[in-house]
């Protein structure tokens, strides 16, 4: 029988890379499942429904939140963020490693659904990198990069809470990085416990 799939939530401020990254990782590498999650936040130049968000007014989005449809949601920065259930619990069980992309809140109430993913924290080098690569990424107007900056303050407060830092400043080799950390998951005890137990019958057969 084929393991259940890794769940791994990243989280990291507005313009660590998290996009670019996970962009690279689906592409260096097969077994990874995206979630897209929901949000009422406009789409961006280049953004479709369906593909980097579901686009939502904030009435849809409220109807799944009472419809019990998302595993975890939060506001960021006026804006609602959301995990849709069933794909997360789909691609799981057919053993795919699933990614959430979502900030800490979300990232705590996976957690505490979830004891068993991991949790990574993608850094930039430094701050003013951080700073430039969110005002050349030229897709928020000044009002909200300030606004995002300031998030990232309070977000930096809750970064013991993941298991892993990653620091992006070789892409290729952040990427790397996080493949490997999330493939070692797969040999944690709490990830075999089916095979363990054949073990078990077998040794008492022998
Ligand atoms: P996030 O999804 O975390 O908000 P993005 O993936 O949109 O961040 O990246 C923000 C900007 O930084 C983009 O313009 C992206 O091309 C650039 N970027 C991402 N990773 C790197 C890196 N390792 N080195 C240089 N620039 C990067
Ligand atoms: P952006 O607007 O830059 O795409 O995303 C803003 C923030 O929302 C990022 O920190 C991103 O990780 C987070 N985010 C995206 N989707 C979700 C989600 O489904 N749930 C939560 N809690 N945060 C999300």
């Amino acid at each position: 029988m084929k393991n259940k799939g890794i769940l791994a939530v990243v989280s990291g401020f507005s313009g660590a890379g998290k996009g670019t990254l996970m962009k690279a990782l689906l592409q260096n590498y097969d077994n990874y499942a995206l979630s897209i999650s929901a949000t009422t936040r406009s789409p961006r130049e280049g953004e479709a429904d369906g593909r980097e968000y579901f686009f939502l007014t904030e009435e849809a989005f409220e109807e799944k939140i009472r419809n019990n449809e998302l595993i975890e949601y939060a506001r960021y920065v006026n804006h609602y963020y959301g995990t849709p259930r069933d794909y997360v619990e789909q691609k799981m069980a057919e053993g795919k490693d699933v990614i959430l992309e979502i900030e800490i809140q979300g990232a705590l109430k996976v957690k505490e659904q979830y004891p068993d993913a991991i949790l990574l924290f993608v850094m930039p080098p430094n701050a003013l990198t951080l700073k430039n690569r969110l005002t050349g990424r030229g897709t928020e107007t000044e009002e909200v990069i300030d606004a995002r900056l300031k998030r990232a303050a309070d977000e930096a407060e809750g970064i013991e809470a993941y298991d892993y830092i990653l620091i992006n400043d070789d892409l290729d080799a952040c990427v790397e990085q996080m493949h490997c950390l999330i493939q070692g998951q797969h040999c944690r005890v709490s990830q075999n416990l089916e095979l363990i137990q054949q073990m078990r019958s077998q040794l008492k057969e022998l």
